[in-house]
């Protein structure tokens, strides 16, 4: 891979980088370019990600803490004006750390290309860090215990949409019980955030009946928010 600036001994350190240019190049190719005047600056998106990624990475707050391989922590565009919040990484995803990179993953990449985006357009992130035992549901405990961290990266990422894929980052984020029928056709509000509601890929994989619905919600991000 060709690099621009000596950042070969950066990525042996840093993990996570390197997780992030092993996808970067399934997805672009061999060539790489890294702005490291911008990469660098105390006062950029990027810097301060990372920093808090490396304040939080070794967390281990619940049980999840021990059986993780990877804290996933987040991926995408520090600066993009959409953040998607989905529930938990799954098997593929603590193998990488990266989110979303199975099934769904690849389900929510194709949506995201119908609509013109790549998931380096966009944030995407989840409530809970690490993966739950056979992918079971979040307990209410995990995420009081993990919600604070994905808050705080909207807090730094600051954009100007939040898509909720699925009930579970819904209800974190809007403190609320109502179903994902009734969330999904308003756009809501995150303090002062606009926050819409859709399924989460897992949902259409099981039931492909869901895609008319969830193209729909798609659509409004583009013709709202990308036009
Ligand atoms: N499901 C999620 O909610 N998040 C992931 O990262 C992967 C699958």
């Amino acid at each position: 891979m060709k690099l621009i600036g000596e950042i070969q001994p950066l990525i042996q350190m840093n993990r996570k980088i390197r997780l992030y240019l092993e996808q970067y190049k399934q997805l672009y190719g061999n060539e790489a370019f890294i702005n490291m005047n911008s990469a660098l600056k105390e006062d950029t998106n990027s810097y301060k990600l990372e920093k808090y990624f490396l304040s939080i990475k070794d967390c281990m707050k619940c049980a999840l803490g021990k059986n993780r391989k990877n804290f996933v922590f987040g991926m995408g565009n520090p600066n993009s004006d959409i953040v998607f919040v989905g529930e938990a990484p799954g098997k593929e995803e603590d193998l990488q750390g990266l989110p979303f990179v199975g099934r769904s993953g690849k389900l929510l990449d194709k949506i995201l290309a119908a609509i013109n985006l790549s998931r380096n357009d966009v944030y995407i992130l989840n409530v809970l860090k690490c993966r739950p035992p056979e992918n079971r549901d979040p307990l209410k405990e995990e995420i009081e215990l993990c919600e604070n961290y994905l808050k705080h990266q909207l807090k730094i990422i600051k954009p100007k949409l939040i898509v909720a894929l699925g009930r579970i980052s819904a209800m974190t984020l809007l403190k609320t019980k109502t179903s994902l029928n009734e969330m999904r056709n308003n756009i809501h509000k995150y303090e002062d955030i606009d926050f819409l509601v859709t399924y989460h890929p897992a949902a259409l994989l099981r039931n492909p009946n869901l895609k008319k619905y969830a193209w729909e919600d798609f659509k409004l991000i583009r013709d709202k928010y990308l036009a």
